[in-house]
């Protein structure tokens, strides 16, 4: 950590510093289900590094891929032949991708979806939700804080997280941010304001702050409202993308969106995203209306490893397995949980878990979240690593394709650990 600090600044990655393990951890290497850190200790991994390996750590299959097409050049800003199958592959999984065009990551997509958003409807705010996350870029790292109690109402201006200092003033003002879940309040916010209001982005399930799926309904809501209205729908599915299916929610759901970005998962791993969407949005990058650019964007070797990662996930379809293992694992918890008399938590939606410490029964929005115990999770998840297992600071625990079901057992023979000390 001295190392560290001499040159990088924090000396720790933003999840160290956001949730505050009780060790600064540095990693040397992955395989699979596990990482291992510099003193040699292996971990069975649940973050999954935030999220993008859904085949697990180094799949032979995806590094193999992204070899052999990295001996063919690397042909970045410029067009090569993979990148047409890659968008023709996912115009034939992803209901919305009518046509699309590639990132490196959510952040960059999520602001392009917003510019093409503006660029058609000719207006400038958008409609988020509290607690929805949707990358670290100006117009839309914002808004992400608590709710303070007094604002508990629909407000118009988002409050400003810490993180936001260094924001333009304009951008801090450019969004509607509204509870999630609650489409009467959407429906009464879109009807007074709508003329200014270019789209509405939302994560098509929370995932950031929790793990909440939509209420029955919701997103159908949303749909309905935004084509009433010539707003634009943008489903955010950086985690839900290749997560829930290769269609992602807008599939599992069957809701189709104007625009949808998908990363994370998309590539194993390498830096690649997408920003799909109906023809008549997208057409705003067509006609230039809305710049696409881009040094590194739709490198071939990337673009290799989104196309291994589909084709591994068609052949395979691991998606009933990894729906299963979620449910033995949220199952297994909730046991656990109620042998040890622990007020948790826990939720989520197919291969997402989340673990959360409150008496309530159900979480519904970011002011249920808010409810939960912060410092009761930390010592949750810093002595389940102690132990060997890794889940990502809030609680959450992603599943991949190379999780087992004795992996899932090994995990929650930890959880009772931890959850049977007196002192937690
Ligand atoms: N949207 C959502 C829903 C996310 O979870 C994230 C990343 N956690 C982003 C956008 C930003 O993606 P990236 O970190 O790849 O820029």
């Amino acid at each position: 950590l001295e190392r560290a600090k001499k040159v990088l600044a924090a000396g720790v990655s933003s999840e160290f510093r956001k949730y505050n393990h009780p060790h600064a951890l540095f990693y040397t290497h992955g395989k699979g289900s596990k990482i291992y850190d510099v003193d040699g200790n292996e971990y069975l991994d649940f973050t999954l590094s935030q999220g993008p390996l859904i085949l697990g750590h180094s799949h032979p299959e995806v590094l193999e891929a992204v070899h052999q097409e990295s001996l063919q050049g690397q042909l970045y800003a410029g067009q090569h032949a993979k990148e047409i199958e890659l968008a023709e592959k996912l115009q034939a999984i992803i209901p919305a991708a009518e046509l699309m065009r590639f990132c490196l990551d959510g952040s960059e997509a999520v602001q392009t979806a917003l510019r093409v958003a503006r660029a058609k409807t000719g207006k400038q705010k958008f409609l988020r939700f509290e607690g929805h996350y949707h990358g670290w870029l100006d117009n839309v790292c914002f808004g992400i804080s608590s709710p303070s109690p007094e604002a508990m109402g629909p407000r118009e201006s988002p409050q400003m997280h810490p993180w936001t200092q260094g924001l333009p003033d304009g951008a801090k003002e450019e969004s509607f941010l509204l509870p999630w879940n609650d489409l009467d309040l959407v429906k009464q916010h879109v009807a007074k304001h709508h003329q200014e209001m270019a789209a509405i982005i939302t994560e098509p399930v929370m995932c950031n702050n929790g793990c909440i799926p939509p209420k029955e309904g919701f997103l159908q809501g949303l749909r309905a409202l935004c084509s009433d209205y010539g707003i634009a729908l943008i489903f955010d599915e950086v985690i839900t993308g290749f997560r829930l299916g290769l269609g992602g929610a807008q599939a599992f759901f069957g809701v189709k969106p104007d625009m949808a970005v998908f990363a994370k998962a998309i590539g194993s791993g390498y830096p690649i995203s997408a920003i799909v969407g109906k023809k008549e949005w997208m057409e705003e990058i067509s006609t230039a209306r809305v710049i696409h650019a881009g040094t590194m964007n739709t490198g071939n070797p990337t673009v290799a490893a989104a196309l291994a990662t589909i084709s591994i996930l068609e052949r395979e379809n691991p998606y009933p397995a990894m729906f299963a293992l979620g449910e033995r694992l949220r199952q297994g918890l909730r046991k656990i949980a109620k042998e040890t008399g622990h007020q948790l938590l826990v939720s989520g939606i197919g291969p997402v878990v989340h673990t959360g410490f409150t008496s309530q029964e159900k979480a519904v929005d970011f002011r249920d979240v808010l409810q939960f115990d912060t410092t009761k999770l930390k010592t949750f998840v810093s002595r389940l690593h102690d132990r060997g297992l890794r889940v990502i600071g809030r609680g959450l625990w992603y599943i991949s394709a190379v999780h087992t079901e004795e992996e899932i057992d090994q995990a929650l023979g930890l959880a009772r650990e931890v959850l049977t000390a007196q002192d937690i």
